[in-house]
C-alpha cells in the first residue's frame, strides 16, 4: 500500500454554474459516495485551504482576481458564454487552487506518497486575465509555480489527458523551460488550440508537446502513444515532479467528446505515469480533476485511478499496448516525433 492523499471539500460543490450544465456538483457527489462506500479508510484526507492573492498572481493578473473575487456572494454571475459563477464559486476556487497545493507540498515533503486533488472548478483552460471553458483558476498552473517558487523544484512535468486542450496551461509555460507541458487531446475540437506545431517559444521552445487525436482513440491506443512520446522525453526531461491534469471527458460514453477509454484505460496511464513518476523523482505525482461529464463514468474511472496510486492493483502495460491499433497510434505519433526530433534526442 502507498501513503495515497485525497483532497476532498464539500465546500466545492457550492460552485454551480446553473440548471443542466455539465460541469455540475454531481459531478463530485458520485466521486465523494465512491470514497465512502467503496474506498474507506484506504486514503488519507489533506484538508483543503484557500490560495492566496500573491500564488493566485503567479499566473493571473490582478484586474482578473479583482474580477472573480466580486462575483462571491452573488447569485449569478457570466463570466463567458459557457462558464458562470454562483455565491459560492470563488470561495471554492481558491479551495481548489489551495487544495491542489496543499497535495503537492505533501508530496513534496515526502508526507503522502502521491495524491489527487478531487475539486471543482477544473482550471486548464483558465488564462491569465480570462475565465473560459468551465474555469476559473488555472489550479494545476498555480501549483507548478508553487513547486518551483515556494518548494525550489526546477523541473515540473504537467500531463494533461483531459480531451480538451489546457490553452491556459499552454500559455502560461510557453516561454518557460522548468515546465515541460505534454498533451493529448481530440483535435480539432474546444478550445481550437493544440495543434503539432504550438512547441513553445523563446527560452520555452520544444517544452510544449502537443498530441492532437481524431476521434475514437481507446484504452490501448492511450497506453501507447503514453509509451512511445511521454514515456522518452519524460525520462529525459527529469522532471522533480508530475502534476497530471486528468479529465475523464476521453471516457467512452462522455456526452461532450468521442474517445473511448475505459477504466482499465486510466489506471493504465496512472500506471505508466506512476513508474515514470519512479524513475524521476521518487514516485512524487499530483493529479487533479479537471473534465469528465459521464457521472457514472468518471466515479468509476476515478476508483480505478486510486487504486492504482495508492497500489491496490497493477496495470499491465505491455499487454494494453499490445491491444493498441497501431495504425492510428502512428498516424497521431509521426508528425509528432519528426517536429520534436530536434527538441529531443529520445525521439
Ligand atoms: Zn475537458
Amino acid at each position: 500500500m502507498k501513503k495515497t492523499g485525497i483532497v476532498r471539500d464539500n465546500r466545492y460543490m457550492e460552485h454551480v454554474m446553473g440548471y443542466g450544465h455539465p460541469e455540475c456538483p454531481e459531478r463530485l457527489a458520485a466521486i465523494y459516495d465512491m470514497l465512502d462506500k467503496e474506498m474507506g479508510g484506504l486514503l488519507l484526507g489533506i484538508p483543503a485551504r484557500e490560495a492566496n492573492r500573491e500564488e493566485l498572481a503567479y499566473i493571473h493578473s490582478e484586474h482578473y482576481i479583482d474580477e472573480i473575487a466580486s462575483t462571491s456572494g452573488i447569485a449569478s454571475t457570466y463570466l463567458d458564454a459557457d462558464t458562470q459563477t454562483s455565491a459560492g464559486s470563488y470561495n471554492a476556487a481558491l479551495l481548489a487552487a489551495g487544495g491542489l497545493m496543499k497535495a503537492v507540498s505533501m508530496v513534496n515533503a515526502g508526507t503522502l506518497d502521491n495524491a489527487f486533488a478531487l475539486v471543482r472548478p477544473p482550471g486548464h483552460h483558465a488564462e491569465r486575465s480570462r475565465a473560459m471553458g468551465f474555469c476559473l483558476f488555472n489550479n494545476v498552473a498555480i501549483a507548478a509555480m508553487h513547486a518551483r517558487k515556494k518548494l525550489g523544484l526546477d523541473r515540473i512535468l504537467i500531463v494533461d489527458w483531459d480531451v480538451h486542450h489546457g490553452n491556459g496551461t499552454q500559455h502560461s509555460f510557453e516561454d518557460n523551460p522548468g515546465v515541460l507541458y505534454f498533451s493529448s487531446h481530440q483535435y480539432p475540437h474546444y478550445p481550437g488550440t493544440g495543434s503539432y506545431g504550438e512547441t513553445g517559444r523563446g527560452d520555452g521552445e520544444g517544452y510544449t508537446l502537443n498530441i492532437p487525436l481524431p476521434t475514437g482513440y481507446g484504452d490501448g491506443d492511450f497506453v501507447s502513444i503514453y509509451d512511445k512520446v511521454l514515456k522518452p522525453a519524460a525520462l529525459e526531461y527529469k522532471p522533480d515532479m508530475i502534476l497530471v491534469s486528468a479529465g475523464f471527458d476521453i471516457y467512452i460514453d462522455d456526452p461532450l467528446s468521442r474517445m473511448n477509454v475505459t477504466p482499465e484505460g486510466f489506471a493504465g496511464l496512472t500506471s505508466l505515469l506512476m513508474d515514470l513518476a519512479d524513475s524521476c523523482c521518487e514516485g512524487k505525482m499530483v493529479i487533479t480533476l479537471e473534465g469528465g461529464y459521464h457521472v457514472e463514468g468518471q466515479r468509476d474511472s476515478v476508483k480505478a485511478v486510486l487504486e492504482e496510486m495508492a497500489g491496490l492493483r497493477k496495470s499491465d502495460i505491455s499487454d494494453l499496448i499490445a491491444r493498441a491499433n497501431d495504425s492510428i497510434v502512428d498516424f497521431a505519433i509521426k508528425p509528432v516525433l519528426e517536429i520534436h526530433r530536434k527538441y529531443w534526442k529520445s525521439l
